[in-house]
């Protein structure tokens, strides 16, 4: 059998103007987490023309499609242009010194994926993409990845959430599973944005920020707040990202150090 770190599914919106992303995840490797997350409108990503792409970039098997690989490519090929003014004290414990840096991005991505693939991350059609326990360095990407158009930053989010995934020596930085009932600071029930789905009891959450969801969000917050050479656009999908992850960070003392690194 096979086991999942790190499942992400979407599941149609019914307005048809966006999706929403239900992720799976579990209580360690092995596990199935279920989690919702949303992408906006899709929309197109214009930036600085990118450099090439490093001799150690993660290799893809013969099953994905030549415009999937292009689309990855491209995808990482801008991330590592991006170039940061200052970053936050969390920024630099996970990524070390300041600026915010995307050949730092791109080293982090290089060094922890070996290797690309398409295929079933166990949540039928709509699952984004997964990590598995028999190949911890391989991330595999699903039919909801492929097939759904979102923001290049959703797909950047997805992608290093999944390579935070396959840090084995953290066991893969397992989910929390979201309280139940789980309300935000404003008493209401956190639903998936766009599906509306209850995320309370689901595998959906963070209890560190240092787990995928978190490292996600700082690293997209960073982006908002300091990326010197982004456009508006980016800024603001990382930004709306950031915060979507944002949502998934349990308990007290997590949310206050992420508030007070990124927030205030
Ligand atoms: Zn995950």
């Amino acid at each position: 059998m096979e086991h999942l770190i790190g499942l992400l599914i979407v599941v149609l919106a019914v307005s048809g103007s966006g999706f929403a992303a239900d992720t799976g995840g579990s209580a360690g490797i092995g596990a199935v987490l279920s989690e919702s997350r949303s992408y906006a409108v899709p929309a197109p990503q214009a930036g600085p023309v990118p450099p090439a792409i490093p001799a150690n970039f993660p290799s893809f098997s013969r099953k994905v499609p030549r415009k999937l690989r292009r689309q990855v490519l491209e995808d990482l090929a801008f991330i590592q242009t991006v170039e940061g003014s200052d970053a936050t004290p969390l920024h630099k414990k996970i990524f070390g010194p300041a600026p915010v840096n995307g050949r730092t991005y791109l080293n982090f991505f290089t060094s922890h994926v070996k290797s690309i693939t398409v295929g079933d991350c166990g949540g039928g059609p709509s699952a984004i993409a997964c990590v598995l326990e028999e190949a911890p360095k391989q991330m595999r990407l699903g039919a909801g990845y492929i097939e759904f158009d979102c923001p290049q930053i959703a797909r950047l989010d997805t992608l290093f959430h999944e390579a935070r995934h396959t840090e084995t020596r953290h066991d893969g930085w397992p989910h929390a599973i979201c309280p139940t009932p789980f309300k935000d600071e404003q008493g209401n029930d956190v639903r998936g944005l766009f599906s509306g789905k209850l995320m309370a009891g689901l595998d959906a959450c963070d209890s560190t920020p240092f787990g995928s969801y978190g490292f996600s969000l700082i690293m997209l917050k960073n982006i908002q707040k300091f990326c010197a050479n982004c456009t508006e656009k980016v800024r603001m999908d990382a930004g709306f990202y950031g915060d979507d992850n944002f949502r998934r960070m349990i308990g007290k003392k997590t949310r206050k150090a992420i508030k007070e690194d990124i927030y205030e």
